[in-house]
């Protein structure tokens, strides 16, 4: 993005995201922090993550936008890294999860298929918001999300990796994806621009 007159808002209430979100997050901070991952977790977890980690967390279950946004925040500062960084690696992370889960069906070789899929399925991983695909010529596209009550940037960036790593795993090489407006700048769309080879 170029460069922005007013800060980043954030807004963290009006929105829930499905329990799978919430999942490949917990699974890639398992990942990089070992066996006592979840105890420090919850030991860090502002009230309302630790609300949703009382319990098993469920992949169907709908869980507060604020939720997921404190668990990036708790894995950055566990790990000690910087936040826009980790919510990248966690958006590029949820990508492979869904891509082996719920995706096999797809097509390497053809982003178009699985990004117009990717907009059709919006409302079943939040509960707010639309998206919309447009394929344009060749290797490229643009997805708009927008309509949104609550934003963030750090989930902006993870879904920025989360395109990126997508447009991978379905054959694009050289995969660009840059977010060229966003609600977190008070901009009616967060939009996502692709170029892949
Ligand atoms: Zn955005």
């Amino acid at each position: 993005m170029g460069e922005r007159r007013r800060e980043a808002e954030e807004k963290l209430e009006g929105g829930q995201v499905k329990g799978t979100m919430l999942l490949a997050h917990l699974r890639w901070f398992e990942r990089q922090a070992g066996a006592d991952a979840q105890a420090r977790l919850a030991a860090a977890a502002p009230a309302v993550l630790a609300e949703a980690l009382r319990q098993s967390v469920m992949p169907i279950s709908w869980y507060p936008f604020r939720a997921l946004i404190e668990l990036d925040r708790t894995i950055a500062s566990l790990l000690e890294l910087p936040a826009d960084r980790v919510a990248r690696e966690l958006g590029r992370f949820s990508a492979e999860q869904n891509l082996t889960l719920f995706y096999k069906a797809f097509q390497r070789g053809d982003p178009h298929a699985f990004f117009r899929q990717e907009a059709l399925l919006h409302d079943r991983f939040l509960d707010f918001g639309q998206a919309v695909y447009a394929p344009h010529e060749g290797g490229a596209g643009t997805i708009r999300l927008f309509g949104y009550p609550c934003c963030s940037r750090l989930f902006c960036l993870s879904a920025e990796g989360y395109y990126q790593r997508a447009a991978e795993m379905m054959g694009g090489r050289s995969v660009v994806v840059h977010e060229v407006t966003c609600q977190c700048f008070g901009e009616a769309a967060c939009e996502y621009s692709f170029r892949w080879k």
